[in-house]
């Protein structure tokens, strides 16, 4: 019997008949990261612990004790604070930074029985589209390592595609978790932004920033999402309510979904993304789902208005690395401007730093006005709309991105053609709702395609239940 994992129920079973044991588990996804570490999706693995780890909990299996994520391996993103394990937001500015808590969604994952293999590499700061600015150098694509994994969770993608781990959280600003999660066949979520709590996660953004998750079925990935839910003290953005169980129930419905007609057959779209849209819209009809077209007002400011928000909450957010209280101070600092300048100026890479001047500009006095009021304004119309439109239909089908994974290094030069790499996921972070990235198919060259769902706010269950039900292809098994 093949024993590699494919769902978190059958893995149960297996366990359940002692077909398998959790240690066996670690051990297969140990060698799988390290026969694979070309790819560099780990910056660090957490092999001794994950394996004692294993031991207490095949312990508490032989004498029946089973929690939702029993024995559930899991990569964890540079960017969530694990305590006494470092954390560097893939930055040198961090370099050397150990965690003096845990975030709460990695409480929660310990306290479900999930086992924490080791840290993913990211973007710098989660910032991109392609995992290529990382200060530890680009994650490649598993499925073709000339391409990028998607960006900014790359490395949590990579590490999920590659049979490294079973799930992993991403975290998600514009697109991080679903973008990365089309690019390497995956299933990515990004819940509604106060269902999962923040407190633990470097800041990028706040006002849009979630923890996401990777997994190869939305089952799996509804199970994590509903263990790591809920209200939380250290964050007060978060208000769902805990223990509501958010996995589909299995039964088929017929569904309203909504979509723009533009943006599915859309020129930016590559041709073969094209026409799977296509048939998955005929396909929906014939089966006797209602579909309802929506024209959607003001969708060519999505990109301009996420990244003035996102880069002006970024320069706030980014100020406390001075040199001062966290990370890397550097050696030539002689007073408090030059360690300002100097930590900053070595610590940032180029994309951070771009999106810190940028951030601040729209701040000054001045531009705030005309930049950062604006775009606040636009962003309310976006999602008004959005909540019009989600109040008529179930779900919302949209593209995730607009084609398969690109090679490395042919966006690197051009930071506009990356930032149009989010066009169809900032809609979600922007308006707050949740969105799943779904396999659609393979392109000739066995590259994956996607679709997206944005759901209604807090409405996860249903969202993942008509996910579950249009996903074609749960996942691309192990390579
Ligand atoms: N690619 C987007 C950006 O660079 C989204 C990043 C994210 O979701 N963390 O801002």
């Amino acid at each position: 019997m093949d024993l590699a994992f494919e769902r978190i129920s059958v893995y149960h079973d297996c366990l359940r008949l002692g077909q398998t044991t959790v240690k066996d588990e670690v051990l297969r996804c140990l060698e799988s990261a390290r026969s694979q570490a070309h790819l560099n999706a780990f910056l660090e693995l957490y092999a001794e612990e994950a394996l004692e780890r294993a031991e207490a909990l095949d312990q508490e299996i032989s004498v029946g004790n089973f929690k939702p994520l029993t024995g559930v391996v899991v990569g964890v993103k540079d960017n969530i604070c694990y305590a006494g394990h470092q954390v560097s937001a893939s930055s040198k500015i961090l370099d050397g930074f150990q965690s003096l808590y845990s975030a709460t969604v990695v409480e929660r994952l310990l306290e479900h029985g999930a086992v924490v293999i080791g840290r993913l590499n990211c973007d710098e700061f989660a910032m991109g589209s392609s995992n290529e600015n990382s200060a530890f150098g680009p994650v490649l694509n598993p499925l073709n390592t000339s391409r990028v994994p998607g960006g900014s969770s790359g490395g949590s993608a990579a590490a999920v595609a590659m049979g490294a781990c079973h799930l992993s959280l991403g975290t998600d600003t514009g697109g991080s978790v679903r973008q990365p999660a089309a690019y390497c066949g995956l299933v990515g979520f990004k819940p509604t932004y106060g269902r999962v709590s923040r407190h633990g996660l470097i800041a990028f953004a706040s006002s849009f920033d979630q923890v996401g998750v990777f997994g190869q079925s939305v089952e799996d990935v509804a199970r994590l999402v509903t263990c790591i839910s809920g209200r939380d003290d250290f964050d007060s953005t978060c208000t769902a309510d805990a223990h509501e169980c958010l996995v589909p129930k299995g039964e088929k419905k017929l569904y309203r979904i909504g979509y723009s007609p533009s943006w599915m057959s859309s020129s930016v779209l590559n041709t073969e993304l094209q026409s799977m849209l296509k048939n998955f819209l005929e396909q929906s009809v014939k089966e006797g789902h209602t579909l309802i077209p929506f024209e959607i007002e003001g969708m060519d400011y999505a990109i301009p208005v996420y990244y003035i928000l996102a880069t002006a909450e970024a320069s706030s957010n980014l100020s406390r690395y001075s040199g001062l209280n966290y990370g890397v101070r550097h050696a030539d600092a002689d007073s408090l401007e030059s360690t300002f300048k100097l930590s900053r100026s070595q610590g940032f890479g180029p994309e951070v730093q771009r999106r810190i001047m940028l951030g601040t500009y729209v701040l000054s006095e001045g531009y705030y006005d005309a930049y950062y009021v604006k775009a606040q304004r636009v962003r309310r119309i976006l999602r008004d709309q959005f909540q019009r439109i989600m109040s008529e239909c179930d779900v919302f089908a949209l593209p995730t991105t607009v084609g398969p994974a690109f090679g490395i290094g042919s966006k690197s030069n051009d930071p506009l053609a990356m930032y149009l790499e989010d066009q169809f996921t900032v809609l979600a972070n922007l308006t707050g709702l949740p969105a799943i990235s779904i396999p659609l198919g393979s392109d000739e060259e066995g590259m994956p395609l996607a679709l997206q769902f944005m759901g209604s706010s807090f409405q996860e269950q249903d969202l993942f239940q008509a996910a579950s039900q249009f996903c074609i292809k749960e996942g691309i098994k192990n390579i």
